[in-house]
This record gives C-alpha cells, structure tokens and sequence, in this order.
C-alpha cells in the first residue's frame, strides 16, 4: 500500500509546509470512506519571487508528476483531480501534460488570482468560482474541501516524489532553486538535510564576499548568515545569496513590501493595515522607526487571518535581527 510506502519514505510536504505526506494521505482516505467521494489536487501556483523549481519539475519531470498523481487518484478512489497552475504555467505545460494525462480524470485549472491562489484554503475558493480570499480552518481540507468533500493537496514536487517513492526510486532529495549573487543560478537536487552552505559550495555558487542568504522563498523566507549557513534547516526551497556589503536592508525591506501590497487580499485588518503601514513607513524620506516598524511585525505575525501576513512578519524580523540598518 502506497501509504505505508509514504510512511517509511519520510517525506513530507515540499510546499514548505514540512507536513508529513502520508497523514494527509490517510485523513483523506477516512474521510472519504464516511462521505463516499472525494478529490485531489496538485499544487502548481508557484507565485512566490526566487522559487521556480516546480517549473522545473514540469517542464523535465511531467510524467513523474502525473503518476503522482494518478496514484492518488487510484489510492483514494477520488473522483477527478485537478492540476492548479499558475497562468504563465497553464499556458507553457497544458500541451504537454494533456498529452500524458490523456483519458484519466485530471483536469487543468489556470489561477485566478496572484501568490495567494497558492495557499490551499485561496486555492479551493479559487475553483469553485468564489472570490480569492482564504477561508477558516477547521474544517481542514482533508475534512471539507473543494465542494465540501475531502480533497488532498499536495504540490508538484510532493508528487514527483511519490511517482519515485511508488517506483522504489526516492532517495530523500529534494530540489533548490539557487539565486541572486551567485555564478551558477538554478535548480539542484540534493539531500533533503544538506545544510545550505554545503549546497552552495557543492553547486559552485559559494561567494567570496561577506553575504547572507533568504532561504524558503524570495519574500516570506527566513534570513541566514553567514555562521548559520550549516545549521538544518527545514522547507528550503529556494536559496537568495545577497551581497551584505552592497545591499542596503530597507530596499530589500521595501522589494518584499512592494510583493506583498500587489499581493494581499485585504481581508483582514492586520495584514491589509500593516502591510499599507510598513509601505508607507519604508518609502519615506525619514529614518525608520523601528520600535514602530517592530510593533506592527508583531501584530501582523500573531494576528495575520493566513500565511501570507506571518509571512512578512516573519522575513522582516528574521533580516531586522541579523543585518544591520544603514538608514
Ligand atoms: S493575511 Fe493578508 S492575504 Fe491573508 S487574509 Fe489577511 S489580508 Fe488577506
């Protein structure tokens, strides 16, 4: 059974959320016996700055994803399942995976919205024809999901592993996508514990200037200096090298800013305030307040309604308390 086969692989979720696979697995799998349909969906809205890896995936491994895919379908006896693709994706890969996906019932869906089309609760709202906007959990998708029955999400690459997993294949990689000041930008597969300075130096991308790194996403990841580059980490999809001399934090404070203005859906206070706040605090002229900057960081990481708003609190902070402010 494939989900024990998910159990001893270890792996989990590679959408960064670190969730064991097979639980979702099996909660979709008692859920469905209770209500007697269910679906599954393959996460492919890749909307963040600095992670492209599940492009990757689709365009060198779509046959690996579909089998993925149809295990799920077979293993849940779901009734269809639907690829959610970002739209520059859609139209890239449909051709492609149409072909491989021939009769079975898989469905392409094209995004209807930004980053937060990614984040699951915005996804299923995203098909069913509702607005973008996250809804409350519980009921967790694995309970009530797309049309109020349970649905498993998993993304492109969790897929991909579970083809190599079925297969006898998987061998606890997982894929990096490597960028900013770097000699060899791109995407690499290696051991999912490697620390990042051991991957950096391994793909010829160790500079021999003073840097620091954002790991797990170019706007909500964390910051790592340089003697926290052989600590583990967890979730590292992507790898941002910047330069510590030449970058000035308060640009890239207010490059993140800028992403998460276009991108939020204003549904909640803290997010839809904090986020026009810090805007407007990292534009202007005037030296920054922190201990006001820091204060709506708080508020925005307790009381953000979905990851989107603890997203910035938590690259914001995790810079603030490494690198030092010029201005
Ligand atoms: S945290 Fe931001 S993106 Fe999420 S619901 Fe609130 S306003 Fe919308």
């Amino acid at each position: 059974m494939i989900i024990e086969k998910l159990k001893e692989s270890g792996l989990k979720g590679r959408s960064g959320s670190c969730f064991p696979t097979w639980v979702k697995w099996e909660a979709v799998l008692k859920a469905k016996k209770k209500v007697g349909k269910c679906f599954v969906v393959c996460n492919a809205a890749e909307g963040e700055p600095a992670v492209f890896k599940d492009k990757y995936l689709l365009e060198t491994y779509p046959e690996e994803i579909i089998n993925g895919i149809k295990i799920a379908i077979e293993t849940l006896d779901a009734e269809k399942a639907f690829i959610y693709l970002r739209n520059s994706y859609f139209k890239k890969f449909k051709k492609t995976l149409e072909k491989i996906i021939g009769n079975d019932p898989i469905e392409l869906f094209a995004e209807t919205g930004g980053y937060l089309c990614g984040e699951e609760t915005t996804l299923m709202e995203s098909v069913v024809g509702n607005r973008n906007e996250p809804r409350i959990r519980p009921p967790f998708p694995t309970e009530a999901g797309l049309f109020g029955f349970p649905t498993l999400i998993n993304n492109v690459e969790t897929f991909y592993s579970v083809s190599k997993i079925e297969k006898g294949q998987y061998s606890r990689t997982r894929f990096y996508c490597i960028s900013g000041k770097v000699k060899n930008p791109g995407v690499f597969e290696f051991p999912e514990d490697m620390p990042i300075g051991e991957i950096l130096e391994q793909t010829n991308n160790a500079p021999l200037f003073k840097y620091f790194v954002q790991v797990g996403g170019g706007a909500s990841g964390g910051i790592m200096i340089l003697e926290e580059l052989f600590n583990p980490v967890e979730g590292a999809a992507s790898i941002v090298v910047y330069d510590q001399v030449e970058t000035n934090p308060r640009d890239l404070m207010r490059k993140w800013i800028n992403f998460y203005y276009n991108q939020n859906c204003g549904k909640c206070v803290p997010c839809r305030e904090g986020v026009y706040r810090l805007k407007e605090m990292l534009d202007s002229e005037e030296s920054l307040n922190l201990p006001l900057v820091r204060a709506v960081l708080n508020v925005l990481g307790q009381f953000s309604f979905c990851p989107l708003g603890k997203g910035v609190a938590f690259s914001m902070k995790s810079l603030l308390e490494r690198v030092e402010l010029k201005k």
